[in-house]
C-alpha cells in the first residue's frame, strides 16, 4: 500500500498531532516556528515506529550508511533526511551518490512507499520542509552565529520535527575533526538538543563520541561506500561497528524495539535491507564502485606507534583531494579521499606506508600532503588512546 502525498505532507502552519504545541521556553517557540515556516511529513501511516538519527559530523563518518538499513532490518521504520557536506566533512547523499543511479531527490510518495515496503530511506529534505532554516543559516553566516548553540540545535531539531520521527538519537562528535572540538561544547549542545527535541515531542537522547581520528579508515565518497558495505558484511573496522551499534541500541530502545543489533548485523538482514534501499533509489551496486586513477602513499617518519593522526588533517586533505566542497554549488569526486592504512595505537615501521591518498586529478596531490604535514606522531611507548564513546544525555 502506497501512502499519498496528500497523507505524508502537512501545510505550513498545520502542526502534526504527533507533535504537540509547545510550552516553555523561548527556544521551543522559535523551533517551533522553524517547523512551522513549511510543510512537515506525517509518518503515523508507515505502519512502524520511526526513529532516526543526526550526527554533528565528522572525518570518516559513515555510520548512517549501516544503521539507516539496520536498524530497519530491527523492525523501526528510518526516514533520513541528510544533506551535502560542506568543508571538510562529506554529507551522507554525496557518499550515497558514489553509488551508479543512485538519486536522493524523492518524492513524498516515494518516501511514504519506500518506508512501508523498505522500512529505511536516506535522501534529500524536499524544499518545502523548513525554509526558515535556510534564510537563517544565510543570516547567521553574515552576523558571526554560526557557533551559536541555540541556532545550531533549533537547526538541527526543527528539520527533524518536520520530518516527523517519533523518536532521535544524536550522535555529538568531538575531537580535532569534529564541528565542536571542546567536549564541553559538544556536552552543552547535545544537552540542549535533547530538551529541545523533548520539548518538540521528539523522543531525543544523545551520545557524545570522540572524533579525534578518522571514524574506521577511510575518508572519501566511493571508500566510505565501501567500507560501509564491509561492515554490513559483518567485518569492517571495529570502531565504526561499536558506535554504529551504539546508537543502534539507543534508538531501538527509544521505540521499545527489543532486538540485539549486534546479531541481526551478523546475520546479513541489514546488507538485505541497504540492498532494497539502494535498488528502490535507482543504485545499481552491481557495476561496482568507481576508483581513482591515481594514488600517492605517505610513509612513516619513524618506526614505533602511531600516536596521532590528526583528524581535522586527514578531512582537509580528502577534502582537497575532491571528496569535499568549498561552496554549495560545487561538485564533488566520488573517488577521491585517504584511506588510513595505519591507526593511532598500532605499530608501525620507518617508512611503512600510513596514508593512501586517491585522486583523479594529479595536480591536487601536493596541497593534499601539505595538509597532511604535521598530523602524523610516531613515539616509541604504545599510547593511551582518548575514548570513543565518551557520554550519553538523556532527560
Ligand atoms: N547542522 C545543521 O543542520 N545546522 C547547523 O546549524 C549546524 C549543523
Amino acid at each position: 500500500m502506497t501512502v499519498t502525498a496528500d497523507e505524508l505532507i502537512e501545510e505550513p502552519g498545520r502542526t502534526s498531532g504527533a507533535h504537540p504545541a509547545v510550552g516553555a521556553g523561548e527556544l521551543t517557540v522559535w523551533n517551533r516556528a522553524m517547523v512551522d515556516s513549511g510543510a512537515t511529513l506525517n509518518l503515523s501511516g508507515v505502519g512502524r515506529p520511526t526513529v532516526d538519527k543526526h550526527s554533528t559530523g565528522g572525518v570518516g563518518d559513515k555510520v548512517s550508511l549501516v544503521l539507516v538499513p539496520l536498524v530497519a532490518a530491527c523492525g523501526a521504520a528510518v526516514p533520513q533526511l541528510s544533506g551535502r557536506g560542506l568543508g571538510h566533512g562529506g554529507g551522507t547523499l554525496d557518499k550515497m551518490e558514489a553509488i551508479a543511479g543512485w538519486r536522493a531527490a524523492l518524492t513524498v510518495e516515494e518516501m511514504g512507499s519506500q518506508l512501508r515496503s523498505v522500512g529505511a530511506m536516506i535522501a534529500a529534505a524536499t524544499d518545502d520542509l523548513n525554509p526558515a532554516d535556510r534564510r537563517l543559516y544565510q543570516l547567521r553566516d553574515v552576523t558571526s552565529t554560526v557557533d551559536s548553540i541555540p541556532l545550531i540545535a533549533s537547526s538541527i531539531i526543527s528539520k527533524k520535527v518536520a520530518e516527523g520521527t517519533d523518536a532521535l538519537v544524536l550522535d555529538v562528535k568531538t575531537g580535532s575533526g569534529a564541528f565542536m572540538v571542546d567536549v564541553d561544547r559538544a556536552r552543552e549542545l547535545a544537552r540542549t538538543m535533547v530538551d529541545l527535541g523533548e520539548d518538540s515531542g521528539v523522543r531525543t537522547v544523545a551520545l557524545i563520541t570522540g572524533m579525534h581520528t578518522v571514524l574506521g579508515r577511510s575518508a572519501g565518497n566511493a571508500l566510505e561506500v565501501a567500507e560501509a558495505i564491509e561492515v554490513l558484511n559483518g567485518h569492517g573496522p571495529d570502531d565504526v561497528v561499536k558506535v554504529t551499534l551504539a546508537l543502534a541500541q539507543e534508538m531501538l530502545t527509544l521505540v521499545d524495539i527489543d532486538v540485539d543489533p549486534a546479531s541481526v548485523l551478523a546475520s546479513g538482514k541489514a546488507l538485505e535491507v541497504f540492498e532494497r534501499m539502494v535498488t528502490a533509489q535507482g543504485g545499481n551496486l552491481s557495476v561496482g564502485l568507481p576508483v581513482a586513477e591515481h594514488r600517492q602513499m605517505i610513509a612513516s617518519p619513524a618506526g614505533g606507534y602511531l600516536s596521532r593522526l590528526d583528524c581535522r588533517a586527514v578531512g582537509v586533505a580528502a577534502w582537497r583531494l575532491g571528496a569535499g566542497r568549498a561552496r554549495k554549488e560545487d561538485p564533488v569526486s566520488a573517488t577521491a579521499g585517504v584511506v588510513c592504512l595505519a591507526k593511532p595505537g598500532e605499530k608501525v615501521e620507518a617508512g611503512q606506508a600510513l596514508l593512501e591518498l586517491h585522486c583523479d586529478d594529479l595536480d591536487r596531490f601536493d596541497a593534499a600532503i601539505t595538509a597532511l604535514e604535521e598530523a602524523i606522531e610516531v613515539v616509541d611507548e604504545a599510547p593511551e588512546l582518548p575514548s570513543l564513546l565518551i557520554d550519553r544525555i538523556a532527560r
